[in-house]
């Protein structure tokens, strides 16, 4: 059961970071926003059993399931490796899933976050792949994939081992195509040297493509002066032959519009636009940023309740921008009712979930001689 490329939407909506208020999913934000979408046409949605403590799903049913038809919008969720502790669980979080969404199925099913060791092996140890063609067969999955954060050896070989695999979901985007800790470019090229549908993720790396500097900025817009800097993002992974859908988790109404106006008549980049995007990249590479996407797997087990992609916004606010002041700022205020990053134990929870592989004891060494000091 292939998927069709003709029915998917270029642009995904990721039901990750979505508007809060006092520490609940904001649904009547959610539910304009969902409503602007799909009035572009638009109908992909991306939940996790994780995203917001199991609340994403619950904004799914609420906001989607319960205000349109089931077959005008495509539902994706995913089953973590890390909540498996014996073949028993597949099932319980799977009925979880679809009780918590409100749906009698999934559009797209995924494991989530695929990756070298623990995650890889959970889900071959517990049959999860067998697993979830059963549920295909059973029609609880139309389409079965997953989320990948492994190396290229690791794709090619659960790529060779499972050709029951219909499409795979990567992190993408221009500034980490050659990253040694992601290689997006060489995952591209595999997923399309076998034809398989890809769906990007990250395609704005966590914010830090809408964020640039001035100069980097400028860069962009000399070429196009009403243009984003995420759209230039966005534009540059749904460019990509072979790229099913882009996904974006949207925080506020002015992203989703900003994004809607990128994705209607949606135009893929020029060679001039592909080289303006270059230019950036090479400016943004001669400095060396904490590559954090801010996805948070690695906060909720830290015995030290350190918040450790805020201190990396801060330290990136340095190399970056070089503003040692509102970063040393932005630092006290985030760990004022939190751990320091010289409260780390180095007890090496975090670096065994972040999917960018980061060294993250050494940088928090880093960030407590930096911002500790007076
Ligand atoms: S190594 Fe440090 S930052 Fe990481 S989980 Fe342990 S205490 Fe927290
Ligand atoms: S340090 Fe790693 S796991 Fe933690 S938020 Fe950043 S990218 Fe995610």
């Amino acid at each position: 059961m292939s998927v069709d490329l003709t029915k998917m939407p270029k642009l995904g909506f990721g039901l990750m970071r979505l508007p809060t208020k006092d520490g609940e999913v904001d649904l009547d934000r959610v539910s304009a926003m969902a409503d602007a979408y799909i009035k572009a046409g638009l109908n992909y949605f991306d939940t996790a059993y994780v995203y917001h403590g199991g609340k994403s799903e619950v904004c799914a049913r609420e906001v989607i399931v319960k205000r349109y038809p089931r077959e005008s919008f495509f539902l994706a969720d995913k089953l973590p490796a890390w909540s498996i502790k014996c073949s028993e669980d597949r099932d319980r979080i799977f009925s979880e899933q679809l009780e918590r969404a409100g749906v009698e199925y999934f559009d797209f099913y995924l494991l989530h976050s695929l990756e070298d060791g623990y995650n890889y092996e959970v889900y071959e140890k517990y049959g999860c792949f067998e697993w979830a063609v059963q549920k295909r067969d059973e029609g609880k999955i139309r389409h079965f994939g997953f989320s990948f954060h492994g190396t290229p050896e690791l794709l090619e070989k659960v790529l060779d081992k499972h050709p029951e695999v219909e499409f795979v979901q990567i992190q993408l985007n221009y500034l980490d195509w050659d990253n040694p800790t992601v290689q997006s470019g060489r995952l591209y090229e595999i997923l399309r040297s076998r034809n398989i549908p890809i769906i990007v993720m990250e395609p704005v790396k966590g914010g830090t493509l809408a964020d640039l500097t001035p100069e980097n900025a400028a860069l962009l817009r000399k070429a196009a002066p009403e243009a984003s800097e995420a759209s230039w993002a966005l534009r540059f992974a749904a460019s990509l032959d072979g790229v099913m859908t882009v996904l974006s988790g949207m925080s506020t109404e002015e992203q989703m519009q900003d994004n809607l106006g990128t994705f209607t008549d949606f135009k893929p980049l020029s060679e001039e636009e592909k080289a303006v995007v270059e230019s950036v990249r090479a400016a943004m590479l001669s400095v060396e940023s904490v590559g954090c996407t801010a996805c948070r797997y690695c906060t909720d087990g830290c015995p030290m309740n350190i918040p450790i992609p805020d201190i990396f916004k801060a330290e990136n606010s340095v190399r970056v921008y070089k503003d040692a002041w509102r970063a040393k700022n932005f630092y006290n205020k985030v760990t004022e009712n939190a751990g320091k990053a010289s409260d780390c134990i180095g007890c090496g929870q975090c670096e065994g979930v972040c999917p960018q592989h980061l060294e993250i004891i050494e940088l928090l060494k880093g960030a407590a001689e930096r911002f500790e000091k007076d």
